[in-house]
């Protein structure tokens, strides 16, 4: 083998261990497990921010109550309603 080969040598394995790296990326087995499945919210849930201290200004859903009041499902404090 001649020396003017190796320059075109050296190429080839650059282009073929990024080829290898790629795949490798792109394997099934590559991707992030423990996702969560969607589920459908129920009708009349909204996602609001709770204000309460049990809560801490997060959101959660809040379920819509008869009177229009919405009820948190994480601590049960009342949103919307006329302090
Ligand atoms: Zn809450």
């Amino acid at each position: 083998m001649s020396a003017d080969v190796l320059p075109y040598l050296g190429a080839v394995a650059v282009a073929t261990a990024a080829a290898a790296t790629w795949a490798a990326r792109l394997a099934p087995t590559a991707r992030p497990s423990g996702t969560v499945p969607f589920t459908e919210p129920e009708p009349g849930v909204r996602y609001l921010r709770c204000d309460s201290p049990h809560c801490a200004h997060k959101t959660y859903p809040h379920l819509r109550q008869a009177d229009g009041i919405f009820v948190c499902s994480n601590c049960g404090g009342l949103k919307g309603a006329a302090a």
